[in-house]
């Protein structure tokens, strides 16, 4: 079983006419006003899928600061996902802007039958101890569930490209002390955050933390999975291409060239994803009076 842990697909009024969206949303005009800045259709993504020999996709929109935008992209994942039976995993977008339609529209998705929360995302400037806070008070019903959260991390070093931040993994480690219960994808190998698990308090820390490999060969050298392997073991890692950007095959070639022993691409590949969508209870929110 191959699972891509983190591919993107948006309303298709939106990938085919972005630019009023551009207008409407400052994080999305940084990263796709650039006509070259690939948007795909969920046909797209099932033809790849099928070309690399994926059997399911997580599908995340994107983190739309108006909470419309986001239940309108919430509900074309829950379609796409109900169109292609067992082929798409939908993740729920949030918007971190206002709390009280983030805690309702996490609460419907999940009662839905969302597995995941995600790619939640903060494309600009710095983060605040005022994002962390409305992070934490958002995530805090999702403690002890195992409903995994995606979130996006960049290194704090190296290139620059659009929705790069500062201060991406000091705000990492402030969320794992605040939310100890809730278990988080960090994407694009955690900025790097897995290597601080070489310290003791950062690996209890992050001890709920999966890392996915989205963007991998546009960030690092393929060694990093050797690297990673040998900090984090195999079973926190998730294969994740970030589609439309880069197609999974060309992560399976890395893979294959670092190489990486066939039992654990398999784990990489699909089964450590496969344990921690099925710990997922299933059984809707528990609302924040209960925990
Ligand atoms: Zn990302």
């Amino acid at each position: 079983m191959i699972i891509d842990a983190h591919t993107h697909l948006l309303p298709e009024e939106v990938a085919d006419h972005r630019a009023p969206f551009a207008r409407r949303d400052a994080a999305f005009r940084l990263l796709y006003e650039d006509v070259q800045a690939r948007l795909a259709k969920v046909e797209d993504l099932l033809k790849t899928m099928d070309r690399d020999g994926v059997n399911q996709a997580v599908i995340c929109g994107f983190p739309w600061q108006d909470p419309a935008l986001c239940r309108v992209g919430n509900d074309f994942l829950w379609e796409c996902s109900v169109r292609y039976p067992g082929r798409l995993l939908p993740f729920a977008s949030l918007s971190p802007r206002s709390l009280r339609a983030g805690e309702k529209e996490l609460e419907r998705c999940l009662n839905r039958g969302f597995i995941g929360i995600g790619e939640l995302a903060f494309y600009q400037g710095a983060l605040a101890d005022r994002d962390i806070f409305r992070l934490t008070s958002l995530l805090k019903p999702l403690s002890g569930k195992g409903v995994p959260v995606l979130l996006h991390v960049n290194e704090p070093v190296g290139h620059e490209y659009p929705g790069k931040i500062k201060g991406s993994l000091h705000a990492t480690y402030q969320l794992l002390q605040t939310l100890p219960e809730v278990t988080f994808i960090f994407a694009h190998w955690g900025g790097g955050f897995f290597f601080y698990e070489l310290m003791r308090e950062v690996a209890d820390a992050a001890a709920r933390v999966y890392y996915d490999t989205a963007a991998s060969p546009f960030l690092y050298r393929p060694s990093i999975y050797s690297l990673a392997l040998r900090i984090i073991g195999p079973q926190r890692i998730l294969f994740g291409s970030d589609y439309p950007l880069i197609p999974p095959q060309r992560y399976f070639r890395e893979m294959a060239e670092v190489p990486l022993p066939a039992r654990v691409q398999t784990r990489i590949k699909g089964l450590n994803a496969q344990s921690l969508f099925a710990q997922k209870p299933g059984s809707g929110l528990v609302r924040k009076d209960q925990v």
